[in-house]
C-alpha cells in the first residue's frame, strides 16, 4: 500500500502522530464471567462447517427467516487464529450472503489490513474469520432480539468451536452482550478481555459506529483494541 491512504486512513482515525510502537502482551486479567453463556451448544462430535451449514439448511427457526434473502453463515479463512463476531446482516450483506461488505465492512477491511500493517503483522482480511451472531438480517435493521440471538447462537458458537480461535473480537454491544452475557455498555467494556468458554474474547465498537463523522474519539479507541488483539494473536 502506498503510504498516503494510510495516512489519510490514521488521519481518519484521529491520529496525529506515527511512530513504531512496541508490542505490548496483554497479562489477560479476565473478570468473571456469569453462570451461563447464553449461547447454547449442541454441536455434534467432529463438527464442521459441512455440518453446520447442512444443519442451518433453509432455515426457518427463528422469525428473522421472513424477510432475508440470503443466510449469511460467515467468510474467512478455515484456519483463523482471529475471529471478529458482529451483530446481524445488513442490506448488503443480505443480498451478498457474506458478512461486512457494506460501508461498515470496508471500513473493518482497512482497519484490518491498515493496522496490521502499520504494526509489521503479516495478516489482511482474508486470513480472520467474520460472522455475525444472527444469520438473517433483522427488519429495518434493527437489532436482532434475545430469542433470536439463543436461536441462532447456537450455530456461532458451533462455528467458534471448530475454529478454535486464539481470540475472539466482539464488534459492537450487541455482540458482545451475546458471547458474555453482561450488562455493560459498549463503552465500558471496550479494550477489555474477557472470555467465551476457554476463547480470549476483546470487544470492540462496531464499524458501523465509527463510520459516524463524530466519533474520532472511538475511532482512535477501536485503532487501540484492534493492536492489543492483533499483537496477543499474531505476535
Ligand atoms: S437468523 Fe438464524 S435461526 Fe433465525 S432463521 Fe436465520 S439462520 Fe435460522
Amino acid at each position: 500500500m502506498s503510504l498516503k491512504p494510510l495516512l489519510e486512513y490514521y488521519r481518519d482515525l484521529g491520529v496525529k502522530e506515527l511512530y513504531r510502537s512496541q508490542p505490548v502482551l496483554p497479562s489477560l486479567e479476565i473478570p468473571a464471567m456469569p453462570a451461563s453463556i447464553p449461547l447454547p451448544g449442541l454441536a455434534p462430535e467432529n463438527d464442521s462447517f459441512e455440518l453446520i451449514r447442512a444443519d442451518i439448511g433453509d432455515c426457518r427457526r427463528c422469525r428473522l427467516c421472513e424477510g432475508r434473502n440470503k443466510i449469511v453463515f460467515g467468510s474467512g479463512s478455515p484456519q483463523a487464529k482471529l475471529v471478529f463476531v458482529g451483530e446481524a446482516p445488513g442490506q448488503d450483506e443480505d443480498l451478498q450472503g457474506l458478512p461486512f461488505v457494506g460501508r461498515a465492512g470496508q471500513l473493518l477491511t482497512q482497519m484490518i489490513n491498515n493496522t496490521a500493517s502499520k504494526e509489521g503483522i503479516a495478516i489482511t482480511r482474508d486470513d480472520v474469520y467474520i460472522a455475525n451472531v444472527a444469520k438473517c438480517r433483522p427488519p429495518e435493521n434493527r437489532a436482532p432480539l434475545p430469542d433470536e440471538m439463543e436461536i441462532c447462537g447456537q450455530f456461532l458458537a458451533r462455528q467458534l468451536e471448530v475454529l478454535k480461535p486464539k481470540a475472539i473480537c466482539a464488534l459492537g454491544g450487541t455482540s458482545a452482550k451475546a458471547l458474555l452475557g453482561l450488562k455493560d455498555g459498549v463503552t465500558k467494556m471496550r479494550g477489555n478481555w474477557y472470555k467465551w468458554r476457554d476463547f480470549p474474547v476483546m470487544v470492540t465498537y462496531h464499524p458501523s459506529y465509527l463510520l459516524r463523522a463524530y466519533n474520532v474519539e472511538a475511532k482512535r479507541e477501536a485503532w487501540e483494541d484492534l493492536k492489543k488483539v492483533l499483537h496477543f494473536v499474531y505476535d
